[in-house]
């Protein structure tokens, strides 16, 4: 059935167009819910012409139809990352027929949880801060599914979970405060701490090793080739950690993936 992921596809567009109008006008006093979408540079009000996700960025060349002012890259690459999120998602955790109420809360809960990661990482990007807005949420809805796998799964280990989010936090705030906040912020222990309650402590871990090895190449890149950073540069760990993230869901890496125990 092809049917579906286009739409879902689609869905992923819309909502990353939503998210981008929630991290420009985050911390501005501007309503993310309220008020017409306007041209940045010249204030002309857009029409649903110019606010199809993608398709209108094109269309319009990155432009503003009225001033010609250029379209920030963010909007058409933030709907992309959302809609090929929401697609990978939907592949991952396979959806057991129309009527399985289950398998439909758990796509509905990973992109829920994706659209909040991806404000995150975005935001962190401009500003180099997590919002406590966006990062209570995710907190919040990781701890809530331990409480809902606890109460469906009487295998499941709800202390187990909670002090596994402790561990992969740990490092992070060891981090923070043997640099005292230099190294890494309180926001990325906090986001630390969410991960490891979302993904448990083997994935936690194998997410910040691999969002070590994103961050080191990441920064190699933009010292060695792009020339835009030094080596005194600071760049945000967010986006590392919420990439890893993503990786480690769709591939199903644990830790013992990554070192398999020697025999
Ligand atoms: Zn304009």
């Amino acid at each position: 059935m092809v049917f579906l992921p286009v739409l879902i596809f689609i869905l992923g567009l819309i909502i990353g167009s939503f998210l981008n109008v929630v991290i420009l006008r985050m911390n501005t006093g501007r309503s993310a819910t309220s008020g017409r979408s306007a041209c940045m540079h010249c204030g002309q009000t857009l029409g649903w012409k110019e606010l199809v996700p993608v398709v209108s960025f094109l269309g319009l060349g990155g432009k503003c139809r009225t001033c010609k002012a250029p379209i920030s890259f963010q909007y058409p690459v933030v709907e992309l990352i959302s809609g090929i999120v929401w697609v990978a998602l939907y592949a991952h955790f396979p959806v057991a027929g129309w009527f399985s109420a289950y398998s439909w809360l758990s796509f509905a809960f990973s992109v829920v949880i994706a659209s909040l990661l991806i404000v995150l990482a975005i935001y962190d990007v401009r500003h180099k801060i997590l919002p406590d807005s966006v990062m209570y949420p995710f907190m919040l809805l990781a701890l809530a599914a331990i409480a809902v796998k606890g109460t469906l799964f009487p295998e499941f280990s709800v202390t187990g979970a909670l002090v596994g989010g402790v561990w992969v936090g740990l490092p992070f705030f060891l981090l923070w405060a043997i640099s005292k906040g230099r190294a890494m912020g309180f926001g990325d222990v906090k986001l630390a701490l969410g991960i490891g309650w979302l993904l448990g402590l083997s994935m936690g871990f194998a997410a910040i090793i691999i969002a070590f090895w994103i961050g080191a190449l990441a920064g190699l890149f933009l010292i060695a080739i792009a020339h835009t950073h030094s080596m005194k540069s600071q760049l945000p760990f967010g986006p590392f950690l919420i990439l890893a993230v993503l990786i480690v869901v769709l591939g199903d890496i644990s830790i013992t993936q990554l070192f398999p125990p020697i025999l």
